[in-house]
């Protein structure tokens, strides 16, 4: 639904496709509020990098993917303007040039609540509602590494997604009050037992008695998902790969050229990743949050091949400080991973549980909740 109605409150929500599960987290909010409270409000996604930033910033989108495969880039923009006093001036600097186009932003998408899943637009957008702001509800997308933008006691209530991320939210200055433990927002289909393990395999044509390594990089396919198939595909492991590529099709191309030995299958972006979780034994992915969080609800022990520096450092250190996977940021130790957990299913079903015991199925609901019970408060 995209613009207000009269009758009902309209809420905007402000995202990015600049990764970190954006996109998604914005989506499955959405679901959930209609899914369990129907026909209250109306809602709209926007992604204000692409309509509304001046150049170059309307590029960011565009540019993301490219900045991601230079690590050191994207690492030191992201450290450089991370902290209280440094994410501050770093707004003071660019609110002469963002301020046309944050406030035709708000004036062309009236709006009775915000809804941000995006760190950078919450500063510029509070200072531009100025001293009687709409409700604005934060939510936060990163699990520990938390950019300091994310931050803003200006804002009604702040989501975050682990006890670590409003950790920091409280040491750079967050008013406890304003801060909540959440858990990250996954999509609904999550939230339900899933059918029995052998009915899913069966669906899919997996072998009932393999090991299957599900291997996916993020929406985007990001990371050296090819490298990394290769690899374990000359280790002749007793396993079975199901590798989604995402829309990165060029490696679907690639991968589907070569020729694997190891029992595979090949997807690209697929739509029922509920279903692949939960038939497969383990998960090699990409630090993103949502499939982080999704894997923990599937009970996937997992091992992390690639992350983006800086937002998600602290993502790989969450599912490797509580013992829920292993960081194999070199596909050698992704291979080391795999036939320890082949060979002793004990270590790799203790793992599992780990696992599994950090799973918030309800996240999005609950979050839903919250949106709801704000926007029916009377507004002073
Ligand atoms: N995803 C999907 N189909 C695919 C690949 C990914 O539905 O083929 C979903 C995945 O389940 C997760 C999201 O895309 O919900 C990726 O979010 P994440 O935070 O892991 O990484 P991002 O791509 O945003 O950096």
């Amino acid at each position: 639904m995209t613009g207000k109605m009269a009758d009902k409150p309209h809420i905007l929500f402000l995202f990015s496709d600049t990764g970190g599960g954006h996109r998604s987290a914005a989506k499955a909010i959405i679901e959930a509020i209609n899914i369990y409270h129907p026909d209250r409000v109306t809602t709209e996604m926007l992604d204000f990098f692409v309509e509304y930033a001046p150049p170059p910033f309307d590029r960011a989108v565009q540019t993301y993917g490219p900045m991601a495969q230079v690590p050191d880039l994207w690492e030191l923009g992201y450290k450089l303007s991370n902290g209280k006093y440094r994410s501050r001036l770093v707004h003071d600097v660019l609110w002469p040039y963002i301020r046309k186009s944050t406030t035709s932003l708000l004036r062309e998408h009236p709006c009775d609540m915000f809804v941000s899943v995006h760190p950078i637009i919450n500063t510029p957008i509070l200072r531009a509602l100025g001293p009687n702001p709409k409700p604005y509800i934060i939510v936060i997308t990163d699990m520990v590494t938390t950019h300091a933008f994310w931050y803003n006691n200006n804002a009604t209530l702040t989501l975050s997604p682990t006890r670590e991320a409003r950790e920091r939210g409280l040491q750079i200055g967050m008013a406890p009050a304003k801060i909540e433990e959440i858990g990250q927002p996954i999509a609904d289909k999550f939230r339900h037992p899933p059918p029995p393990k052998e009915a899913l395999r069966e669906a899919l044509g997996w072998p009932q008695n393999r090991l299957v390594v599900l291997m996916v990089g993020g929406g985007e396919g990001m990371g050296p998902i090819e490298e990394t198939v290769r690899t374990v595909d000359r280790a002749r492991l007793d396993l079975m790969m199901a590798i989604i590529t995402g829309r990165n099709l060029s490696i679907k191309h690639n991968l589907e050229k070569s020729r694997l030995v190891t029992d595979h299958e090949i997807y690209g972006f697929v739509e029922n990743m509920p279903d692949l979780m939960y038939a497969a034994d383990v998960i090699v992915t990409k630090a993103g949050p949502g499939t982080i969080s999704e894997a923990f609800i599937a009970g996937l022990p997992i091992i992390l091949y690639s992350r983006m520096p800086g937002q998600e450092e602290g993502n790989v250190d969450y599912v490797v400080d509580k013992g829920a996977g292993v960081w194999a940021p070199y596909p050698e130790k992704v291979v080391t991973t795999l036939r320890r957990w082949v060979d002793n299913p004990g270590e790799r079903n203790k793992v599992a549980d780990i696992s599994k015991s950090l799973a918030r199925p309800d996240a999005s609901k609950n979050i839903a909740e919250k949106i709801i019970q704000i926007v029916d408060q009377p507004q002073i």
